[in-house]
Formats: C-alpha cells, sequence, structure tokens
C-alpha cells in the first residue's frame, strides 16, 4: 500500500516499559478497571476482537492494541469544576471521569485534538508525565513546550492536516508483520466561516484544531510499507465544514471502519447566552455519517458539560429515522467497544 504522503515523524512504542501518565504516582495501575459493559459491531462478530476503546467520558477515551494503549484527549475534571475556554468563556462539568487521572494504567502516548481546557485541563496539565509522547497540532506544540524548566513537555509532535506519523510498537520477537500506527491529521474547524462579528469577537477563545485518521496495521518486512487492518476516524471539535469533504475523497475504496464523533453542539460563550455553536449537534453528525459512511459510529463529547446543548437523545432519534440504528454504538463511561484488527 501506498502512503499518500511522506511520514512527517516516527516514532517507536515498548510495551515492555512501564511508565506512569502522571510524573508523581512512578507506579501505574497494572491495567484499566473493567469495563461496565462491553460492545461489539451491531453487526455481529467472528469472536477475534484484539483491540479496544474504553470511554472515560467528554472526548477521552483509551484504545488498547498490541499492548499499547494511547489516551485521547486527557480530561479528568468531576462534577462542579470549572473550564475557561477563553476570555469570558467558561464551562462547568456535569458529570465525573470513568476512573481518577492517578487511576491510569501505562499510557503510551496522547493523541490531543486541540488545546482546550475541556480537551487539556489544568490537572491533566500540571500533572502529565513531561516525556510522555503527545500528537497534537502546531498550536497545541507551541503551549505545550513554552514552559519554563521542568514543567516543558519535551515530546510533543504536531501533525497538520493530512501530515502523517508513525508509530511503530516493539515486539518481543520481531517477526515478518510487525504492528504500526499511522496517525493522519484531519481538517477540523471549530468555528463556521463568513462575516460573522461573534464569532470575531469570539474567536480568539477557539484554538486550531484536528481530526485523526488512525489506522492500526502492520508493517511488512521486505519493504516497510504500511497495511491498515482496522481505521478510526476521530472527528475533533469540529462542525461540519467544506473542508471535511476532502476526507473521503483522500480515504476513496478504503474502508473507514469506526468514527468516533464529537456531538454536543457546543455553544459559547455561555449556556445563558448561546451565541456560537462550535461542535456538531445532531443534524450535522448525521451528515457527516453520511459524508464518511463508516461501518460503526460512537458518539463521544455529549453531555459533559454545560455548554454542550445538543442532548444525545437529539442524536439518537436522528439515527433511528435514517434507519441508521444498526451502524451506531451509544457507550456510557466506563463502556468498552472492541473489535477485529485484521492481520
Ligand atoms: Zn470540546
Amino acid at each position: 500500500m501506498s502512503n499518500d504522503q511522506a511520514i512527517k515523524y516516527s516514532l517507536t512504542l515498548d510495551p515492555s516499559i512501564s511508565k506512569s501518565a502522571t510524573r508523581d504516582h512512578p507506579q501505574p495501575a497494572a491495567s484499566l478497571p473493567e469495563a461496565k459493559k462491553t460492545n461489539i459491531t451491531p453487526r455481529g462478530s467472528n469472536g477475534d476482537e484484539n483491540a479496544s476503546i474504553y470511554f472515560i467520558g467528554t472526548a477521552t477515551t483509551i484504545l488498547e492494541w498490541e499492548g499499547i494503549r494511547i489516551l485521547t484527549d486527557p480530561n479528568f475534571l468531576h462534577a462542579g469544576d470549572h473550564v475557561h475556554l477563553g476570555p469570558g468563556v467558561t464551562a462547568t462539568r456535569q458529570t465525573n471521569p470513568a476512573i481518577d487521572l492517578h487511576e491510569l494504567p501505562r499510557i503510551d502516548a496522547v493523541l490531543l485534538s486541540h488545546y482546550h481546557a475541556d480537551h487539556f485541563d489544568q490537572e491533566v496539565e500540571a500533572s502529565l508525565r513531561r516525556d510522555l509522547p503527545i500528537i497534537s497540532t502546531p498550536h497545541a506544540k507551541e503551549c505545550l513546550v513554552d514552559k519554563k524548566g521542568d514543567d516543558k513537555f519535551t515530546d510533543v509532535y504536531d501533525i497538520d492536516f493530512f501530515q502523517n506519523m508513525m508509530l511503530d510498537i516493539k515486539t518481543p520477537g520481531g517477526g515478518e508483520k510487525a504492528p504500526a500506527i499511522k496517525v493522519t491529521g484531519m481538517p477540523g474547524k471549530h468555528v463556521p466561516d463568513g462575516p460573522l462579528s461573534v464569532a470575531n469577537d469570539l474567536v480568539g477563545a477557539v484554538p486550531p484544531t484536528n481530526g485523526w485518521m488512525v489506522e492500526l496495521g502492520y508493517k511488512v518486512s521486505d519493504d516497510s510499507s504500511f497495511q491498515s487492518g482496522y481505521r478510526i476516524y476521530i472527528s475533533g471539535d469540529t462542525l461540519y465544514v467544506n473542508e471535511l469533504e476532502e476526507i473521503p475523497k483522500r480515504y476513496a475504496g478504503k474502508n473507514i471502519d469506526l468514527m468516533l464523533i464529537h456531538l454536543g453542539g457546543t455553544t459559547i460563550p455561555s449556556p445563558k447566552m448561546p451565541l456560537l455553536m462550535v461542535t456538531m449537534d445532531a443534524e450535522q453528525g448525521i451528515k457527516l455519517m453520511q459524508l464518511i459512511n463508516p461501518d460503526v459510529t460512537i458518539p463521544i463529547h455529549y453531555d459533559d458539560y454545560d455548554a454542550f446543548l445538543s442532548p444525545l437523545e437529539d442524536f439518537k432519534k436522528a439515527v433511528s429515522s435514517a434507519g441508521w440504528d444498526d451502524k451506531v454504538v451509544y457507550l456510557d463511561r466506563a463502556d468498552m467497544y472492541k473489535f477485529a484488527v485484521k492481520q
């Protein structure tokens, strides 16, 4: 299989090295707590699931495969905690994460869609191990490395739209096929186009954001080409914008197995003054399902903050009336979704 673009960065992840996700807890938990409920594809399976996604809350999930754990958009605040999303823009958390930050098992890398406090909160920022690899936007990289002394994050990778990075996974025996994860930045836009004066006032509060294509697969030893065995599209905090239409073009003929979609219809500056929607609501979510056409869609980022004004119920209704109930899996916090990465 050919790679569309040169790999911008490569990083080797070694599951035998056990390091805590946080800097003050040297001994990480051995594993994730048992899931409250485990789901598989509604279309039935062959019982060969070998990878999983554990839903912590907001856009925070843990992807586990081949001994590697990738944490997305870490947010571990609790109900009642506040986040500052920019000048005059705050939100209050309504839910608790499935696990606490200090209960995390070993984490190998973080995938951060954008540098915003409901995706990378103040406690996460203070506590994460500084040499934990973080893959994010160019804007986030600037913020994460622009710190004094020991507070500086030292292993940050900036990936722009359609740039990619290879995460090689070290396996004890080696072998003909080496597991690897290819991460490609996908377009995303938090603020709609157009001469919207409100947007102009608020735009400073809203950082640039990425979506991701995460491909779990194998490198063949002869020529190091990468074969994807499972494709996950993560929307990030985007609205439905024209730029997203580039995605099915670039992945024409390639199956998207799973979509993690950030919904919620996040509206700023506050629930009392809802002026500008910055993430998709139910209607846009349905449009994105139509565009990307994944086998399975899992909504995340839907009820954790009071700024989320589009309830999951709206999306559920829209899915049902589109006749797509067998294409969507609903996860509650602490639920898991298991799937099979093809060899
Ligand atoms: Zn968000």
